[in-house]
C-alpha cells in the first residue's frame, strides 16, 4: 500500500499533500511502495502512446485515473560531448538535457507530479520558497493548474530571477534575512487553506525524477552509462534516479546500475564534507558561489543522499569558483552548449574524478544539464 514513512525515524503517515515533514522528528517523507500501478515488467509498465514523465504513470505515486498537469517536460535527449570530453579525459561523455523542460530546469519534471497530486487533493492555494528554478516551476505549473502561488524570496534576489515567476502570476514575497529566515516566513505563513509546495520536502518532488532513470534505460539500455555526475544541492535529481534504477531492478531491469556521484561547490559543499568526515561537527562556515542552485548549507535528506552515494558505489567532490566559471564558458565555446554555473559545477567534477582515478580511462560518463544558461548568465564571462 502506497505510504510515507519518515526518512529520520522511520514513523509512517498516510499520504497527504498537506503533511510536509514527520510530528515527531521533523525529517522529510518518502514514499514506501511508490509504484502502486506497476504491471510485472518494466516494458509491461509504459505507457506508449505517452511521452516524457507520463509515459511512466503506472510507476509514479498518482491514481490511474487522475488527470495530470502537464507542460510537456522529460522525454529530454542525451547528446555526446566529444570535443569537451576529449579535452578533459572523458572520451564516452554524454549529456542529458534537462534544461530544455518547459521552464528551464530540471525542476520541471518533479514539479509535474507534485502539481498533479495537489490539484487532485482540491489544493486551491499553495506557498513555496525559492528565488530560483524552483520557484519557476512551482509557479508555472500552479498557473496551469489554477492554483494561486505565493512564493518566499530573499530580499536580496535579483529582479532578472523574479521576472519568470512574476510572469506565471505568482505573487512574489520578499523576506529580508538568510535563506532559513525565507523558509521560516513561508512556513509562518501557512494557514488551513494553503499547503507547503516544497521541492525540498515534498515527497512527490523526487518521486517524479525517478523517470530520469527509466528514461536512460528504456532509450538505452544496452548503453548505460557507469557514472552519473550530479550538481547536488538539495539533492533531489540524485535521489530520484537512484529509486528510479532500485525500482528498476525490482522490475528485473538492469543488471547494473551506474555509479552516482554528487559535485558540489568547495564554498557550500557540506554533503561532501559529511561524505568525507561522517560527521558534521567542526564543518566550516560555507560562503557564497556562482553555483546558487547548490549553495545549500543545510540539505533536508542528507542522510539519504549519503545513502543514494555508498549504495550505487559514487563518491562525492568539490570543485573551485574558478573551475566552475571555466567549465560553463568551454562548453558553450566548444559544444554549443549554454549551461548554468550550477551544471558546470558537475561537468567540473566530473573531469576532476577523470583526474584522480574515481572514474576509469574510456568509461561512461553522463552529466544532467539541470538549467539552461539562459536563467543565471555569467557576466563578464
Ligand atoms: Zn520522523
Amino acid at each position: 500500500m502506497l505510504q510515507m514513512v519518515c526518512t529520520g525515524c522511520d514513523h509512517t503517515e498516510p499520504v497527504d499533500v498537506r503533511v510536509y515533514d514527520c510530528p515527531w522528528c521533523g525529517a522529510p517523507f518518502r514514499f514506501v511502495d511508490g509504484m502502486p500501478n506497476a504491471d510485472t515488467s518494466f516494458p509491461n509498465s509504459i505507457d506508449p502512446h505517452e511521452q516524457g514523465v507520463w509515459r511512466y504513470r503506472r510507476l509514479l505515486p498518482v491514481e490511474e485515473q487522475t488527470d495530470p498537469v502537464t507542460l510537456g517536460e522529460g522525454g529530454t535527449p542525451v547528446v555526446r560531448l566529444d570535443r569537451w570530453g576529449a579535452e578533459h579525459g572523458l572520451p564516452e561523455l554524454r549529456a542529458k538535457l534537462e534544461h530544455l523542460g518547459p521552464t528551464g530546469s530540471f525542476k520541471d519534471r518533479g514539479t509535474t507530479l507534485l502539481l498533479t497530486a495537489l490539484r487532485a487533493a482540491g489544493v486551491e492555494r499553495v506557498i513555496e520558497d525559492s528565488s530560483g528554478n524552483a520557484g519557476a516551476a512551482v509557479a508555472a505549473y500552479a498557473a496551469r493548474a489554477g492554483i494561486a502561488t505565493r512564493v518566499f524570496v530573499p530580499a536580496s534576489a535579483p529582479a532578472s530571477k523574479l521576472a519568470q515567476i512574476a510572469a506565471y502570476g505568482a505573487e512574489i514575497v520578499p523576506v529580508e534575512g538568510t535563506r532559513e529566515e525565507v523558509t521560516e516566513a513561508a512556513l509562518a505563513a501557512l494557514d488551513a487553506d494553503t499547503v507547503y509546495a516544497s521541492h525540498n520536502l515534498s515527497p512527490y518532488f523526487p518521486e517524479s525524477l525517478k523517470t530520469f532513470a527509466y528514461e536512460l534505460y528504456e532509450f538505452s539500455a544496452d548503453d548505460l552509462p557507469d557514472h552519473i555526475v550530479f550538481p547536488v544541492g538539495n539533492g533531489s535529481l540524485l535521489l530520484g534516479a537512484a529509486r528510479g534504477f532500485a525500482d528498476l531492478a525490482e522490475l528485473s531491469a538492469p543488471a547494473r546500475s551506474p555509479r552516482l556521484h554528487a559535485a558540489q561547490a568547495e564554498n557550500c559543499a557540506p554533503i561532501v564534507y559529511a561524505h568525507n568526515h561522517r560527521v558534521m561537527e567542526d564543518a566550516p562556515e560555507w560562503s557564497a558561489t556562482l553555483a546558487g542552485g547548490v549553495a545549500v548549507a543545510q540539505p533536508p535528506r542528507m542522510a539519504e543522499i549519503l545513502e543514494a552515494l555508498h549504495d550505487s558505489g559514487g563518491t562525492a567532490t568539490t570543485v573551485s569558483e574558478a573551475e566552475i566559471r571555466e567549465a560553463a564558458m568551454s562548453l558553450a565555446r566548444m559544444e554549443g552548449l549554454y549551461v548554468e554555473p550550477t551544471t558546470a559545477v558537475a561537468f567540473a567534477a566530473a573531469a576532476r574524478l577523470r583526474r584522480e582515478g574515481a572514474i576509469g580511462e574510456g568509461q561512461k560518463v553522463l552529466v544532467p544539464v539541470t538549467g539552461s544558461g539562459l536563467k543565471d548568465p555569467l557576466i563578464n564571462g
